[in-house]
């Protein structure tokens, strides 16, 4: 593309002006007004020309909307934009045979000048005619003029409102959208690329503005936009934007040199200096997208740059492509989350299985630990492990984790008083009973089911996040004295420093299954697994193992003297009934 046409990008436009608006017409129409008056004329109207048409965008007591540009009068002040006087059309050889001099509106006057925009570009004409012959002084054309540059900064004002950072001063995302569109109807067949640049950790952003106000952070945004083009270099074809808080745009032909990968290198190492000796390290991330101007509607380009950028953010990479892939498997994801939401709130499809615990020393049941299923209506059975980490990025798994525990203390309660009862654990995430209260309302819920809180255990990962958070200490803390039973889950896998086990309210150790994976197999597992039970039974945990698949790995926990087991030797995870019909059976024995 040509470099007016990049350039008219940022202007006020014949496209912009040409697409109908009421309340900006309804003013030139005022302006229209004020011209007869002023310059005591019966007609006037403005009009906008381009290759083909003229368009009457407003008039006083003229009756014409618009007509090819090679009928109109205004089309000689276009060719040469400067002003046109017609003193008397019928004299005048030019004009005397034109359609609307010889039938309606019968000009037989007219005096015109040119509207243009602040880069010079030909928009359209300010016009004043009448049906009798006249003169125009020098000083009424002086008039016209001062008129027109009115017309003209208003519709610069009227153009530019709305399309403004405040902040930052660069033009925004509406303006954006607003050029895509342009460049769709102008541009055929280059391809372009929109480059969004993230530099600001908003809400750090916003924390900071906490302490120091919104002043110095404005401040900092401002000196972004001021960074972006001074590292960055563009052209006078390459735009930049502010999109959002923040985040800024960058397009330009997709044959540039600016690439995601290019900016994110010019962007690195950026620091802020936000006074009161207070600096911040600003981290680059850059996703962009390719994309035809005249095949994609704007906000989809948008979207895939959006797309790229987040998959940046959470790869924790500086830049990153749109990559159809990547954007379906986001897709997919939000669509499970937002279906599995659904599931939750209707009470559809999810449902809880129990997988019993065996003491080793008796060979019965000794408690049950509650796993969650999803039935999906078209992606059939769905693991925990393929939706739990979805919902752990988002508030959703609180609201699961609600579910399991109103759930299993049904269960409890139903079976409150019968031989089948046994102690549940659910599994728990730390952001669960980090949350103030969790303790407290698991007891009201126990007390509400007149039961007692023995029954009812958790089971919790990540030693290094819980001890690490004093939120996290305190949930369980308070858990443990409000009498609930807590087990550390998959111990032996990720850290398990034994000295940080001690700093926790822990009741029981899960041994994970992949200790106990090797351990009729392999020596060197053995004697681990012999040695960590030992150590755990001395600091006076009641060890249970995971996974236990079959009778002679049974046989050599025991002779370790592990205290539990829990595996599909003994039961897989069981629905209800055939829960109950497992411990039945297993009582009658
Ligand atoms: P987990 O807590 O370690 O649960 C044990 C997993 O091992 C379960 O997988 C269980 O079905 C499986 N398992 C039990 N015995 C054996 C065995 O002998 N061999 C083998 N190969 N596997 C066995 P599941 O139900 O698919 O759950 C996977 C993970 O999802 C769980 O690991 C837990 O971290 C999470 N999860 C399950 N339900 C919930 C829930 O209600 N809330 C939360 N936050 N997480 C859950
Ligand atoms: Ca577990
Ligand atoms: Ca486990």
């Amino acid at each position: 593309m040509n470099n007016s046409a990049m350039y008219a990008l940022n202007g006020l436009t014949i496209l912009a002006l040409r697409s109908p608006d009421i309340c900006r017409d309804e003013v030139l129409t005022k302006f229209t007004d004020l011209v007869s008056e002023t310059l005591n004329f019966p007609s006037s109207f403005i009009a906008i020309l381009d290759d083909h048409y003229q368009y009457i965008k407003a008039s006083h007591n003229f009756d014409l909307d618009g007509s090819v540009r090679s009928d109109s009068l205004c089309q000689y002040v276009a060719d040469d934009v400067s002003p046109l006087i017609i003193p008397d059309t019928h004299a005048d050889s030019c004009f005397a045979s034109n359609p609307f001099v010889t039938g309606s509106p019968f000009i037989r006057f007219y005096a015109g000048v040119p509207l243009k925009n602040r880069e010079g570009a030909f928009l359209g004409t300010l016009c004043v005619t009448d049906s009798v012959p006249r003169s125009f002084s020098a000083d009424q054309l002086a008039t016209l003029e001062k008129l027109s540059q009115l017309v003209i900064s208003f519709l610069e004002a009227w153009h530019s409102a709305g399309f403004t950072d405040p902040v930052t001063g660069l033009p925004n995302r509406q303006q954006l959208i607003r050029n895509l569109h342009t460049l769709g109807k102008m541009e055929k067949s280059s391809s372009y690329r929109l480059i969004l640049i993230d530099l600001i950790d908003i809400p750090r952003a916003y924390e900071l503005a906490r302490t120091l106000g919104m002043g110095p952070v404005e401040g900092l945004l401002r000196d972004m936009a001021t960074l972006i083009p001074l590292r960055l270099r563009p052209g006078p074809d390459d735009l930049i934007y502010t999109v959002a808080t923040g985040r800024f745009a960058l397009l330009t032909q997709a044959s540039t040199h600016f690439t995601a990968e290019w900016v994110a290198t010019k962007l690195a190492g950026v620091s802020a200096d936000m006074g009161e000796g207070l600096s911040v390290d600003l981290t680059t991330h850059a996703g962009e997208a390719l994309f035809n101007p005249g095949k994609f509607p704007p906000h989809e380009v948008l979207r895939k740059a959006v797309s790229a950028l987040h998959e940046a953010i959470c790869q924790g990479v500086s830049y990153m492509s749109f990559s159809e892939k990547n954007d379906e498997r986001r897709t997919d994801d939000f669509t499970l989350v937002n279906d599995l939401a659904t599931a939750i709130r209707f009470n559809q499809g999810i449902y809880l299985v129990y997988q019993p615990k065996i003491c080793l020393n008796t060979g019965l049941p000794i408690g049950l630990e509650a796993l969650i299923r999803w039935r999906h209506p078209v992606r059939g059975e769905l693991s925990p492990s393929v939706f739990i980490p979805l919902a752990e990025q988002t508030t959703l798994l609180q609201d699961l984790t609600e579910w399991v525990i109103d759930k299993t203390i049904e269960r409890l309660k139903r079976l409150d008083s019968s031989p089948l009862q046994l102690p549940v654990t659910v599994n728990v995430s730390v952001r669960d009973f980090s949350q103030e209260g969790f303790a407290d309302r698991l007891e009201t819920k126990m007390i509400n089911a007149r039961l007692s809180p023995e029954l009812l255990g958790i089971e919790c990962l990540e030693t290094e996040r819980i001890i690490e958070s004093a939120a996290a200490m305190a949930g369980l803390e308070m858990l443990k004295l409000r009498g609930f039973n807590i087990s550390l889950d998959d111990f032996g896998t990720g850290y398990s420093n034994i000295s940080y086990l001690r700093r926790m309210p822990l009741d029981v150790i899960k041994l994970d299954r992949s200790i106990i994976n090797g351990l009729t197999t392999d020596t060197a597992s053995r004697i681990i697994t012999k040695s960590i039970i030992s150590m755990l039974k001395e600091l006076d945990y009641v060890v249970l193992a995971e996974g236990v698949e079959n009778v002679e790995t049974l046989d050599v926990l025991r002779e370790f003297g592990c205290d539990q087991a829990q595996g599909f030797y003994h039961s897989r995870p069981l629905p209800e009934p055939e829960l109950d019909e497992w411990l039945s059976w297993k009582i009658r024995r």
